[in-house]
């Protein structure tokens, strides 16, 4: 039997502190529950290795929280069991989520071993004061030394995530940090809009007019000067958000992109497998307990549909500088694509929304300022 290749996202939803504007599944003040934690998930990638039948991994991500805030052993611990349960791909590509101000030597020296080969580390913004702001553990010093000790432990393959449209972030602080990030000369920037949502310390001080998001023109304005920069330093856009050298894009996320198959361990983990969405519960106490008495509780679980599965492909296709190809999502769906969406897809050309070549549509830069909207008008 032909074994199915994955993605094996593993989530560490432990954190210092919580970032004023975060809303992503993480806690801090939870050290008590980090061994418990750990071995859950150790339990868990068992259990999944049997339910899918050994599937063959060819990237692992350990996503967060802030997974270098733990002892390096619980990722040798996790990464052991992942090796030992699994066929994984020699070629692996293997990322962990760091943060400046929780790296060290020892965590750098613990992850080579154990087959890391990506470093994703947050930096956002070049500006102490900023940082400061969006109630960051580090400085932009911090984030230097992170990187400048990844490199002397042989780490090439190195990500920095960067944010814009922070309230009191000006056009100039975005230059300053878009042009620290190509004097770093690293392989791949994720760089973000940021969202104030209600559920976070921003979305209440929106809430009560302390602060406000960045106007669309700003918000613009800083998108552009950074695809403009990244691009002309070598730093190719691939995706919406993301930026890399040739070759280096994120294996991981691509899957994603590309509707691959994945299985997510941990809490609040998403999975996508046999035409299967489905999520594990986020709450930690609740995790560990189900996955102890092996009746791990599911926030979601849906099958999906024909119509689904080609929304999504269209959806998640024109994220990507590659676009979607007709032919190909025609014979896949028993649809002609091309001759459906014919008059749609004219007037967006005419716009300058999308531009065609053969069988190929892709969201032109106009159009990925827009991107949600051109989207939904076309599934
Ligand atoms: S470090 Fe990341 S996951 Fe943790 S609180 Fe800040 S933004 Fe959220």
């Amino acid at each position: 039997m032909n074994q199915k290749k994955i993605g094996l996202y593993i989530h560490i939803p432990f954190c210092k502190k919580k970032c004023y504007y975060c809303d992503f599944p993480s806690y801090s003040g939870m050290d008590d529950y980090w061994e418990a934690y750990i071995d859950a998930l150790a339990s868990e990638l068992i259990q999944k290795a049997d339910e899918f039948q050994n599937p063959h991994v060819e990237t692992v991500f350990i996503g967060g929280g802030t997974p270098s805030l733990i002892p390096a052993m619980c990722i040798s611990k996790i990464l052991d069991t992942v090796y030992s349960h699994y066929t994984v791909s020699t070629d692996c590509e293997c990322t962990i989520e760091c943060n400046p101000g929780t790296l060290t030597g020892d965590k750098l020296k613990a992850y080579k071993d154990h087959g890391v080969n990506r470093l994703s580390i947050g930096l956002q913004a070049c500006q102490d004061e900023i940082l400061k702001k969006l109630g960051r553990i580090h400085t932009c010093e911090d984030f230097l030394f992170s990187l400048e000790l990844a490199r002397k432990h042989e780490f090439d393959n190195i990500n920095a995530d960067i944010i814009f449209s922070i309230p009191y972030q000006t056009f100039a602080h975005w230059q300053e940090t878009i042009s620290l990030i190509i004097s770093l000369d690293l392989a791949h920037v994720s760089c973000y809009s940021l969202l104030i949502e209600d559920n976070t310390v921003y979305g209440k001080m929106k809430k009560e007019g302390i602060i406000k998001e960045a106007d669309d023109e700003l918000d613009r304005k800083m998108y552009h000067y950074a695809v403009d920069s990244l691009n002309a330093a070598g730093l190719y856009q691939y995706e919406i958000s993301n930026f890399a050298k040739p070759h280096l894009r994120c294996r991981h996320n691509m899957n994603y992109w590309r509707r691959g198959e994945y299985l997510g361990v941990g809490a609040g983990a998403h999975s996508h497998y046999n035409k299967r969405r489905f999520a594990n519960i986020s709450d930690i106490s609740m995790y560990i307990k189900g996955v102890n008495s092996r009746s791990l509780i599911l926030s979601e679980d849906s099958y999906l549909s024909r119509e689904n599965e080609l929304e999504e492909s269209i959806f998640l296709g024109l994220r990507l500088n590659e676009g979607i190809d007709l032919n190909k999502l025609s014979k896949e769906f028993g649809i002609d694509l091309e001759r459906k969406n014919k008059k749609k897809l004219e007037h967006l050309t005419l716009q300058g929304f999308v531009e065609q070549e053969g069988s190929i549509v892709k969201l032109t830069k106009k159009g990925m300022d827009l991107a949600n909207a051109i989207i939904v008008e076309l599934i």
